[in-house]
């Protein structure tokens, strides 16, 4: 699996349509201070299915939406679209390209998509879950992150290394069932 493309579109200081295409190899932002580094960062934990305004430096989630500038008006819309290539079917589904897509609007309504079909924000969670992509994954790592896992108590730790060795999805199966 790999990552092909972000576009973003109307999120945060991304008030047009601005499409980012990873190569082979690494992939480098660069920019001054304020420039957006951490936007798209933030940009792709949203769309893998973030619920934590406050952990993409917001209050609400409608935050997220571009705010408007000395020249622009703010917009009503966010949205941001990530394509994998998935022609070694390393994500769940049968078709050689995946596309996830999130759209917030101003009153707080939200859409999820896979593949331009309209699903819950659970099957996107559910897609990612032990891939090491997911929302709570070990393969974001923010500033700070690193010494939050070493401070953290052991429990909290184990929850990373579950997700590290790929068993969190058969723990919820495992609650799920218990449930039924
Ligand atoms: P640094 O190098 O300091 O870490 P950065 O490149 O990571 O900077 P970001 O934090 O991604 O920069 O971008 C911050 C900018 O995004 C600020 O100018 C802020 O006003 C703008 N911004 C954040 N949210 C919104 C929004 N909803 N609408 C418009 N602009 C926004
Ligand atoms: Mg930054």
């Amino acid at each position: 699996m790999k990552l092909k493309t972000l576009k973003l579109s109307g999120f945060k200081s991304f008030a047009d349509k601005t499409t980012i295409e990873f190569q082979d190899g690494m992939t480098g932002i660069v920019g001054p201070n304020g420039s957006g580094k951490s936007n798209i960062i933030e940009a792709l934990r949203w769309v893998l299915g973030e619920q934590s305004a406050k952990s993409l430096r917001g209050v609400k989630m409608p935050d997220v939406i571009f705010a408007g500038s000395q020249t622009r008006a703010p917009l009503n819309r966010a949205e941001v679209e990530l394509e994998f290539d998935n022609s070694d079917r390393f994500l769940q589904i049968d078709s050689d390209q995946v596309t996830i897509t999130r759209r917030i609007y101003r009153n707080g309504e939200s859409e999820f998509l896979i593949n331009h079909k309209n699903v819950r924000l659970r099957d996107i969670v559910e897609l990612f879950m032990d891939t090491g992509l997911g929302r709570e994954s070990f393969s974001i790592i923010s500033q700070g992150k690193v010494e939050a896992i070493f401070n953290s108590r052991p429990e909290d730790r184990r929850v990373l290394l579950e997700e590290v060795a790929g068993i969190v999805k058969y723990k919820k199966e495992k609650q799920k069932a218990k449930q039924e």
